[in-house]
C-alpha cells in the first residue's frame, strides 16, 4: 500500500506519526478534524521509546519510529483490531491486553486473518511502563474490544485512547461488555489530569470534556436514533451520527443492536 509517513511533535518527546496520503481533508498534513485518518504515537523516554499502535498501513512504520529517537522501541497496542496491527508479523513482538490476544492470533471471521509469527506480551490495568524519566500508565477499558487499553502520560497529561474514546466508535463487532459499563469506565477517567486525548483515527487532540460528551450521546441520543449502517463483513448496525465531521464536537457510532437494547433495560 502506498504511504507517505510524516510526524508532528505534539509535545517534547511525543510524536504523532501519520500518513499524508490519508489526511483529514485535502491537505494531507493538516491536523484539522475531518475524515478518519491513521495515526500512531511515539513516546520517548530517556532509555527507550514506545510506539503506540501499528496504525499506519506501511511496512516502514516501525523502522521510521526507531530512527526518530534512536532508542530501543517497544510496540504497545491499544487493542487487537487489524487496523492497529499492520505488519505486526514483521515487527515480531508487541504488548497487548491478553483479552485481545485471540483477535490477533485467531483473526476475526470475515474481517481479518490470524497473525501467527508474533510474540505477544501482556499489559494489565494500572501497569506502569517506565521509559526512563517518563512513565506511561495502562488503563484497561473493555468496550470497543474486551482487551482495549488506553495509555496515560502523566508528564504531558496526554491520554492515548486508541478507538475507545474517539470521535468514532464501533461497538460490538466481537462480544464485549454492556454499553453502560463502558460509559461508567469512560466517565471514571475524569479522575485523571488530562490535557488532550489523542486517538488512532483523529488527526487532532480532543478535549477532556469529550469523555463525558460521548457518554451523554450514547445514553441519550443513541437509543433515539433510527438510522442504521451496513458495515462490510459484519452486517447492519445501529448508527448515531452527531454533528459536523469537520468540528471537534462530532460523534459517529456504529453499534450492534443488542447493545442498544441492553442500554434501555
Ligand atoms: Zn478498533
Amino acid at each position: 500500500m502506498e504511504c507517505n509517513l510524516f510526524y508532528t511533535e505534539l509535545s517534547r518527546g511525543i510524536y504523532r506519526i501519520s500518513d499524508s496520503l490519508h489526511g483529514p481533508n485535502s491537505d494531507g498534513f493538516s491536523d484539522a478534524p475531518g475524515r478518519a485518518t491513521q495515526n500512531s504515537y511515539l513516546i520517548q523516554g530517556q532509555e527507550k521509546a514506545a510506539l503506540i499502535d501499528l496504525a499506519v498501513d506501511t511496512p516502514d512504520l516501525f523502522s521510521y519510529a526507531c530512527q526518530l529517537t534512536g532508542l530501543p522501541t517497544q510496540v504497545l497496542l491499544t487493542h487487537g483490531h487489524p487496523d492497529h496491527v499492520y505488519n505486526l508479523e514483521s515487527v515480531g513482538e508487541a504488548w497487548l491486553h491478553p483479552d485481545d490476544y485471540d483477535l490477533v492470533l485467531k483473526g476475526i471471521p470475515g474481517i481479518c486473518f490470524p497473525i501467527h509469527n508474533v510474540v505477544l506480551n501482556p499489559l494489565k490495568d494500572r501497569q506502569k511502563i517506565d521509559l526512563g524519566e517518563r512513565i506511561l500508565e495502562v488503563i484497561h477499558m473493555p468496550g470497543h474490544t474486551l482487551g482495549s487499553v488506553l495509555f496515560w502520560d502523566k508528564q504531558s497529561g496526554f491520554l492515548f485512547s486508541g478507538d475507545s474514546c474517539s470521535r468514532r466508535l464501533l461497538y460490538g463487532l466481537t462480544p464485549t461488555v454492556p454499553l453502560d459499563e463502558h460509559c461508567k469506565k469512560l466517565a471514571g477517567l475524569a479522575e485523571f489530569p488530562i490535557n488532550h486525548i489523542y486517538t488512532a483515527h483523529d488527526r487532532c487532540g480532543l478535549p477532556k470534556a469529550h469523555l463525558l460528551r460521548i457518554c451523554e450521546l450514547i445514553r441519550q441520543e443513541l437509543p433515539k436514533s433510527a438510522t442504521t449502517v451496513i458495515i462490510p463483513g459484519i452486517g447492519i448496525m445501529r448508527n448515531l451520527r452527531w454533528g459536523d465531521e469537520n468540528t471537534l464536537d462530532y460523534f459517529d457510532m456504529a453499534v450492534e443492536e443488542s447493545y442498544v437494547e441492553g442500554l434501555l433495560k
